[in-house]
């Protein structure tokens, strides 16, 4: 057993896929721009320039507080959180941390011990700030302010989560509903999705918690795992030799595996948090406040959601259902693929069998391939028609479940047509009668021994018969006639 409970809290960082800036009209996209060219006087923090609230940024920021079930403010305020750091050349950050416009909400996490209520303290929009590049070797750093005042959301949860693992699926499952919302493309590696992860321990059965630290630099779900795995082990070490946990931030170096200080509590900043002058107070109802029941509107169908209709319509397995949702992208391919089999849309036990049946292909043989390669699903070369195409191949019989996995591979090597390949390769099954017949009884009186050992009674022997017959056709002969013509010429 062991004597310490671990406790997690979580504060995610998302990037909102606006067109333009939390307060500027300056473009939000900076990828193809050179160093500052992205900015204008609001976002380069010059004197008494006035900033706009972007709306858009406000309504999805509602439209993720919805999605959680959270309560949206009846009033919130931007605030200034004062701080100098060459970043950020106003000297203060515009948020909304300390009168938040979403409280509460909740998102459900399941892992193998169980399904976990995760609650959100609240989400706050802020702006974010500048980049400093360290040139290697030189004695200066270069300020790029272009992500200057790219809108940001703040997740907080409350200390809910107990495990890496847990923490892990949390992220991963908070990012499946910011991409089924399409609001931010939250990723972790790309930077657009930032966690901190603050972590401490309690004796297992103690109600207050223990002192935390609180993990920066983070940019993976690997990494969150691996982080807190050492933070618990780091405190747990501390705490078994009868020493404190400092309250403090710290760094996690993935090159060391390891978290290192990086400022205590005492030498905490104090941001002098007070509501920003240039902004009014936004209220939840008004002439000028934001039509929720439009917003609500654009609710689409979330992972959850999603992921029981398939286990319904289509029979699919907790398991598989999941998996399949956890990414939009997979989620349309299937059922992209699933349209294409027009019989099956009247008959839901033919809709449930292919459905089986293209799950089986999307886990194991696309996601396999697509790890391998390290490409995402929408970028596969097999399009959904040429995959519904194989589908019915191998449901009509032209072709074997193996022979189906050669021609697999290569449709998504060079997104050939299943049709084309299996022509060109003379791959076509064969479910010829007369042409089995006669494999089968030359392979029956080349094993003499064999047929005799099956008709005392081991089953085994069939299995090598059948296993000689399709090394002779080189797996395409048709297993099931195979079978039934086998044991027919037996009896
Ligand atoms: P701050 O804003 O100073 O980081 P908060 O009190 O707002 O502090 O907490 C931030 C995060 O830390 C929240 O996600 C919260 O759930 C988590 N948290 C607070 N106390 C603990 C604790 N003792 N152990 C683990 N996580 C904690
Ligand atoms: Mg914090
Ligand atoms: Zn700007």
């Amino acid at each position: 057993m062991n004597k310490y409970e671990v406790v997690i809290g979580l504060e995610i960082h998302a990037q909102l896929k606006t067109v333009s800036k939390m307060f500027c009209t300056c473009n939000n996209d900076s990828v193809e721009a050179g160093p500052n060219k992205n900015t204008c006087s609001v976002c380069l923090g010059m004197p008494g320039m006035l900033p706009v609230p972007n709306k858009k940024a406000i309504e999805w920021t509602y439209l993720l507080g919805l999605a959680l079930g959270g309560k949206i403010a009846e009033r919130w305020n931007f605030e200034r959180k004062n701080y100098f750091y060459p970043d950020l050349p106003k000297a203060y950050q515009i948020t909304s941390a300390t009168c938040p416009p979403v409280i509460g909400g909740s998102l459900k996490v399941v892992t193998g011990t169980g399904e976990q209520e995760i609650r959100i303290h609240h989400i706050h929009l802020e702006e974010d700030a500048g980049k400093l590049v360290h040139v290697s070797g030189g004695k200066y750093s270069l300020v790029d302010l272009n992500r200057a005042g790219t809108p940001l959301m703040e997740i907080v949860t409350e200390p809910d989560l107990r495990s890496p693992k847990e923490a892990s699926i949390f992220l991963q499952n908070l990012r499946a509903i910011l991409r089924y919302l399409g609001i931010s493309d939250a990723n972790m590696e790309q930077g657009n999705m930032r966690c901190d992860a603050n972590i401490s321990l309690r004796p297992v059965g103690q109600k207050e918690y223990g002192t935390r630290a609180e993990i920066k630099n983070i940019n993976s779900f690997k990494m969150v795992e691996k982080a807190i795995e050492f933070e618990i082990n780091r405190q747990g070490e501390l705490l078994d030799a009868g020493e404190t946990v400092k309250q403090e931030t710290r760094g996690w170096d993935d090159n060391q595996g390891k978290t290192l200080p990086q400022r205590s509590k005492e030498e905490a900043n104090d941001y002098r948090y007070f509501p920003e002058p240039d902004l009014p107070p936004i209220s939840k109802v008004g002439k000028n406040a934001i039509d929720l029941e439009m917003v609500k509107s654009w609710l689409p169908e979330l992972p959850k959601e999603k992921a029981t209709r398939f286990e319904s319509e289509y029979g699919l397995t907790v398991q598989e259902a999941e998996t399949i949702t956890g990414d939009l992208d997979t989620a349309r391919y299937f059922e992209q693929i699933l349209e294409e089999f027009e019989e099956a849309a009247s008959d839901t036990e033919i809709m449930k069998a292919k459905a089986k049946r293209v799950s089986n292909w999307l886990l194991s043989e696309l996601i396999a391939k697509l790890n391998v390669d390290g490409v995402t699903i929408s970028e596969t070369k097999i399009s959904h028609t040429d995959f519904a195409a194989l589908i019915e191949l191998i449901d009509g019989g032209e072709i074997s479940g193996k022979i189906a996995k050669e021609v697999f591979a290569e449709m998504f090597a060079n997104g050939k047509k299943p049709g084309e390949i299996i022509k060109d390769r003379g791959l076509v099954q064969i479910s010829d009668m007369g042409a089995l017949e006669s494999i089968v009884t030359e392979v029956i009186v080349a094993n003499e021994k064999s047929v005799s050992d099956f008709r005392e009674g081991n089953q085994r022997a069939l299995g090598f018969l059948v296993g000689q017959i399709m090394a002779k056709t080189q797996g395409q002969a048709n297993p099931k006639m195979v079978n039934e013509i086998l044991k027919e010429k037996l009896k």
